[in-house]
């Protein structure tokens, strides 16, 4: 793990904002929990998704279905048969990997030694003599092994990668393939049984997507709130997967939350939705204070079974680019598999009329997804605004920390604090708290001085920080001092609920 994702995750447990889960025995792995600070920010984040898509939007509902569902839904979806990761044991430590992971590493590593004997190349190009050199030959191998592990990854499959690991030397030498199991392919659901009698008990799973509850109920919600084609379902909810690699703090975890949204449309109007949500979406992670600079597209190579087109959008962490939400075109796969396997039709009668002047009738919807990761939008949003500066102090200089989060997103919108703990200030700053609390979320402090307080404020990315001194006691004005700029200006106390509330709303 690089230094910047160390001092992040330090900082998200030293400030109460993600915790290893049940800690006291050490951790479960890739299971956490959130602090008094990461629930807060977390559910700013779903809050805000859950507002731009269904109040934004009057043609997006929203839906909260239960995590256990039906095991004919897995089955009807593809995920008994192939939610699956390709994987491989070693047979001495008895740890499991990725297959398909192993060899992305190894050719991260191959494109690294490709990149250093280039360079050497054109440092040493004019002394090296005509014919055949022997850097030349290293380029020719190296490059044959990254478009053979390249082509390994495309086709995917079991057999593939044990020859690639025939071929390829992937392991930490010493090590050799003889210590190491075939690669095998993993099913990523979590199962569990219901019922009190062995004999009659049923295996179900815990949900690996929210998208299925919301294809099952797609004609409840239609008939129910006499929805019209296009529409939306919009929902929010715990998804569960045995990853079997589990890096990278929240970015992959077993147990994390989606917020996926499955948008209705006519048969062959699929693309044009795809496009507008594409821009919607990308504009979101702006909107909440991603720079366009650390944002990309990134066009799948490899569709899954049921898309036409999908498209990730990723975020540059401190691990590189990776995606953080899934825009998918995914035909009418699910609904028609739903049909077959529950007999229950899964139509719309659509009377808008088609160019002959006929309704549409009846037909499967089509489906554009957009589906993202609460717990991914989290970590690119801490890594963005986790900030560390130089700024002077006396006569030298300190670095300065600080969470530069959108003033929408932070935790605690503004702390407030009596210059000291005497003389009626305490009591006018809880004045000022009571009456501000009911549209915020506050922090009263009065311990310790004052540039302490600040500080901490700034740890957990407090935009505001209000003083009340001797002066708020003749006039009613206060300081507020701003997070970013550490600039204080004064202010009657009868502006501090507009000028928040300017401030944190987008
Ligand atoms: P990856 O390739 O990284 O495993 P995926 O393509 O399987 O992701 P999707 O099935 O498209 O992911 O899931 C949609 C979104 O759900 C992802 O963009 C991500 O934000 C989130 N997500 C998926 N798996 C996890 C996980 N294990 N932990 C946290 N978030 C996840």
């Amino acid at each position: 793990e690089n230094t910047q994702l160390k001092d992040i995750i330090s900082h998200a447990k030293e400030y109460g904002f993600v915790f290893p889960s049940s800690e006291i025995y050490d951790g479960l792995q890739a299971v956490y929990d959130y602090g008094q600070n990461g629930v807060e920010l977390k559910n700013n984040i779903k809050n805000l998704w859950w507002k731009c898509m269904t109040q934004l939007n009057q043609n997006v509902v929203g839906l909260d279905a239960a995590i256990f569902m039906h095991p004919d839904t897995w089955k009807a979806s593809g995920h008994v048969d192939s939610f699956n990761d390709p994987m491989i044991d070693n047979k001495d430590s008895k740890k499991r990997y990725r297959a398909d992971v192993l060899i992305e590493d190894k050719l991260d590593e191959l494109k690294a030694i490709l990149f250093e004997i280039k360079k050497k190349q054109d440092q040493i190009k004019d002394h090296i003599p005509d014919g055949p050199w022997t850097g030349e030959t290293a380029i020719e191998s190296i490059e044959k092994d990254i478009n053979f592990l390249e082509d390994t990854l495309k086709i995917g499959s079991p057999e593939a990668f044990n020859n690639a690991f025939k071929q390829v030397d992937i392991f930490e030498s010493g090590n050799g393939t003889a210590n190491w199991t075939q690669v095998r392919q993993f099913n990523l659901m979590f199962s569990t049984q219901t019922g009190s009698v062995a004999d009659e008990s049923t295996t179900i799973y815990l949900r690996p997507e929210t998208a299925q509850g919301i294809f099952v109920n797609f004609l409840n919600v239609q008939k129910t709130g006499r929805m019209k084609i296009p529409f939306g379902i919009a929902q929010i909810g715990k998804a569960f997967r045995n990853e079997i690699v589990a890096r990278q703090f929240t970015f992959r975890m077993r147990e994390f939350e989606q917020m996926e949204m499955q948008y209705f449309v006519r048969p062959g109007t699929e693309m044009e939705w795809y496009q507008k949500w594409k821009t919607i979406r990308m504009k979101w992670h702006q909107v909440m204070g991603i720079p366009t600079e650390k944002l990309r597209f990134h066009d799948h190579e490899k569709l899954a079974h049921y898309a036409n087109a999908a498209v990730d959008i990723e975020f540059e962490f401190p691990f590189g680019f990776k995606e953080v939400e899934g825009i998918h075109s995914r035909t009418d796969f699910d609904l028609t598999q739903h049909q077959a396997l529950s007999k229950k039709k899964q139509q719309y009668f659509d009377n808008d009329l088609n160019e002959e002047g006929k309704p549409y009738g009846n037909y499967v919807p089509y489906v554009i997804e957009t589906s993202a990761g609460a717990d991914r939008l989290f970590l690119m949003t801490l890594c963005n605004a986790f900030t560390e500066e130089e700024v002077t102090e006396g006569e030298g200089t300190k670095t300065r920390t600080y969470l530069k989060l959108h003033p929408t997103l932070a935790p605690v919108k503004a702390a407030v604090f009596p210059l000291v703990r005497k003389d009626g200030l305490p009591e006018k700053a809880l004045e000022i708290f009571d009456d501000l609390k009911f549209d915020f979320n506050l922090i009263y402090e009065e311990r310790d001085a004052i540039g302490k307080r600040y500080t901490r404020q700034d740890l957990i990315g407090t935009p505001f920080c209000i003083a009340v001194d001797y002066e708020t006691l003749e006039n009613n004005t206060v300081t507020v001092r701003d997070r970013d700029s550490r600039e204080q200006k004064r202010m009657p106390i009868n502006e501090l609920r507009t000028y928040i509330g300017e401030a944190v709303s987008l």
